[in-house]
């Protein structure tokens, strides 16, 4: 029998949520930006937003984190709206991949990074957002506010400054796409790529961001303002090829929903014409995905029949 979506209960939520809290213990939380290694290890949240726009959720929920990766959608949701789908898909693939989220894969060769999910392609992203200093930035910042309808979402000094200290791969392909006539700005380019990663958000405001790509860029209360049918498909779309980095194809076949992670632990998940999800869980597999976090949605998309497919 088949469970319906609106029923997600908060008790079917807290068993999911203790099955697979364990995971953390076979992960490692990232240490790559010093600042990031500093987070508690045991911290577990997961929550939901249901088709009738109701929030539930389970576990530390009010635990900011940093939104790292996630960020990269909202950056390619507003490059889209400013420069135009095939302009922005003249600079960089649709490609699926099998190299690690901050490859240089086709940088050398082509001068084209593989898609906007991988580093190289948000950092591009990112620099195809008009404005002087940190105006990008700024713009993804209130994106992100609105879609959380959560005005008191802001970014991590902190973590900024230790990505702008330690990110020389991501400012080795910044100057690669320079070189090739990509990006065409200033290294403050590059560090709204930084401060945008950097943004701390909860698992509620991550079901709120899933809530809103999963429903044609729709608010869950209700507001139609960037209502865009286009544009949610093709972030869903990237979510669905290159949300998990090389680990999309096996988390399509067996979750099979269009998500993305962040190395600070986060995941978030649409699933179309639904339901939005968030999950935290700071220790992460060899991909960079949040391991407990995966569980957890695994777990939930089993239970709810959840799959595109
Ligand atoms: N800020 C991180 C980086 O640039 C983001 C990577 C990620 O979340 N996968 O390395």
């Amino acid at each position: 029998q088949k469970n319906n979506s609106a029923d997600i209960s908060t008790s079917t939520l807290s068993s999911i949520l203790e099955k697979n809290k364990h995971y953390y213990k076979d992960g490692a939380v990232a240490d790559y930006i010093p600042e990031l290694s500093k987070v508690n290890p045991v911290s577990v949240a997961l929550s939901v937003v249901d088709n009738n726009g109701k929030i539930i959720s389970v576990g530390d929920s009010n635990q900011k984190f940093t939104m790292q990766s996630v960020s990269k959608i909202i950056a390619l949701m507003l490059a889209v709206m400013e420069n135009s789908e095939e302009s922005v898909f003249e600079k960089m693939g649709y490609y699926g991949t099998d190299r690690p989220f901050n490859h240089f894969a086709n940088l050398e060769t082509t001068g084209k990074p593989l898609n906007p999910m991988m580093n190289a392609g948000a950092i591009l992203t990112t620099s195809l957002i008009s404005g002087q200093g940190e105006e990008a930035f700024v713009k993804i910042l209130e994106m992100i506010r609105y879609i959380t309808n959560n005005p008191s979402i802001n970014y991590s000094q902190a973590v900024y400054q230790s990505e702008k200290e330690t990110g020389h791969r991501n400012r080795g392909m910044f100057y690669l796409m320079k070189n090739t006539g990509a990006i065409t700005g200033s290294e403050e380019q590059l560090d709204n790529y930084f401060r945008q990663c950097s943004i701390e958000i909860t698992t509620e405001d991550l079901a709120k961001i899933g809530y809103f790509f999963a429903n044609q860029c729709t608010r869950y209360d209700g507001d139609r303002r960037y209502e865009n049918s286009a544009l949610a498909k093709l972030i869903l779309s990237q979510m669905l090829i290159a949300g998990m980095y090389e680990f999309s194809g096996e988390y399509a076949r067996t979750v099979g929903l269009p998500s993305k992670s962040g190395v600070g632990g986060g995941i978030v998940v649409s699933v179309p014409h639904r339901i939005g999800i968030g999950v935290f869980s700071p220790a992460l597999d060899s991909h960079g995905n949040s391991l407990a976090g995966y569980h957890m949605i695994l777990d939930l998309a089993k239970t709810y029949e959840l799959s595109i497919f």
